[in-house]
């Protein structure tokens, strides 16, 4: 049925909102800063660039928090807005809106279904192309496509079978996922409660119904709202509009309006919803301090199991490993250095005490510690503490273990 505009003209709204959703969509990976995507966790270097951080894969506790922050962003808006999600802002109902001519051919209201068809898979395959690239850089990929007329078959692969799926949704499944698999929507309804916003029927004036069934044709999940809120309503606004129209010939208004529940009772101070807007900011703050301390570097100083502990020249000697990963896309130096509470310990770094590594590069490095001979023959084990200090100041220290070498000085050959 088509919907025409109506004095609440939500479906304009929708609509308007949608081509926001889709240019950020289509425009987000190719955004970058400091030389990085925008937003993108890269499936090759497994980092997730994201606002300008680089996030190794293995920063467990930024990435917890930053879940933590979204899953309890997720319940309040859901507690304060229920489905509102699903009907203006959702993936899934943006792409079914987008192709709903394919509501028309299945009905057999257009001949044209070749065209349709042709229509269809591009759709799919340029949404599917566009999802792998939040996850594989879009520079590189067409380059490589235009220069040698390559892509990685495993990325094909991906492009192909998202491409496949995204057919078959939008084809077969369409707006019957929001109403029956959909995960969020099992967990919005035990989410509701008297006051969360939805669509209903007016009270006061449902009684006014002519029963034209105008509501019932448009809705996007199939459900007579009529009958109460139910769990499949996803909140588009399609029956608002669509009586509206019925309505306003006779000079009245729509039966049906968004409410906070039944009695229109808005309460945002209850304690479900203060609870999940106190989680929310705390964990809020929590990604946007770790955030702030990330590094896009990781380094480790460890003992070279290959490096037996020896006496020479003097000296006993330990080896280690400084290994340097550099996610970011500038070269980065760091500094050694032997920390204050282990300066009482005349302490010699051998070959080098700056190093630096290449963008993207993963480096490992020889160093070695000395410690006059008469020290580490007193002492089986001697701790210390290692400083590393980046170009920007930033220090992080390694506590290390200095041993006593097994042999005996005298039979040691250098
Ligand atoms: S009942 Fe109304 S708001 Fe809910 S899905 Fe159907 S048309 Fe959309
Ligand atoms: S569109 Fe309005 S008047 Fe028509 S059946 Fe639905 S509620 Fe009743």
């Amino acid at each position: 049925m088509k919907m025409e505009k109506s004095k609440y003209n939500y479906q304009d709204k929708r609509a308007f909102v949608r081509k926001i959703l889709i240019a950020l969509f289509l425009l987000v990976p190719f955004i970058r800063i400091n030389g990085h995507s925008f937003f993108r966790f890269d499936i090759p270097d497994l980092i997730f660039y994201f606002f300008g951080f680089t996030v190794p894969i293995n920063n467990f506790f930024f990435i917890l928090l930053v879940t933590l922050f979204l899953t309890f962003a997720f319940i309040t808006m859901t507690l304060m807005f229920g489905r509102i999600w699903c009907g203006w802002i959702c993936p899934q109902s943006v792409t079914m809106e987008v192709t709903s001519f394919v509501d028309k051919v299945k009905k057999g209201e257009n001949s044209k279904k070749i065209l349709y068809f042709f229509l269809l898979i591009i759709i799919s395959f340029v949404i599917a192309t566009n999802m792998v690239f939040y996850f594989v850089d879009p520079y590189q990929f067409f380059r490589k496509l235009f220069s040698e007329g390559y892509i990685h078959p495993v990325t094909f692969g991906f492009i192909l079978t998202l491409a496949i799926i995204i057919f078959l949704d939008i084809y077969l499944v369409r707006f019957r996922f929001c109403a029956t698999v959909c995960p969020y929507s099992m967990i919005q309804s035990v989410l509701y409660d008297d006051h969360t916003l939805a669509v209903y029927m007016i009270p006061e004036t449902k009684d006014d119904c002519i029963k034209c069934n105008s509501c019932v044709r448009v809705c996007s999940t199939g459900i007579d709202i009529r009958q109460g809120l139910n769990s499949a309503c996803i909140n588009c606004a399609k029956c608002i509009d669509a009586c509206e129209k019925v309505m306003g010939k006779k000079g009245k208004k729509s039966l049906f309006a968004y409410l906070y529940g039944p009695n229109n009772e808005k309460k945002f101070t209850r304690p479900t919803v203060l609870i999940g807007l106190v989680a929310t900011s705390v964990f809020l703050v929590a990604s946007i301090v770790a955030a702030v301390h990330l590094k896009p570097y990781k380094v480790e100083f460890l003992t070279n199991p290959k490096f037996y502990p020896r006496f020479t020249e003097g000296y006993a000697v330990n080896g280690f490993q400084l290994i340097i990963e550099n996610y970011s896309s500038k070269e980065k130096k760091i500094e050694i250095f032997l920390s204050e509470k282990s300066k009482n310990i005349d302490v010699v770094i051998e070959p080098a005490k700056y190093f630096s590594a290449k963008p993207k590069e993963k480096k490992e490095e020889n160093i070695f510690l000395k410690i006059p001979s008469e020290i580490s023959e007193k002492n089986q084990l001697i701790d210390l503490e290692i400083g590393i200090k980046d170009e920007e100041g930033k220090i992080i220290f390694k506590k290390i273990t200095f041993r006593k070498p097994f042999v005996k000085r005298s039979s040691v050959k250098k």
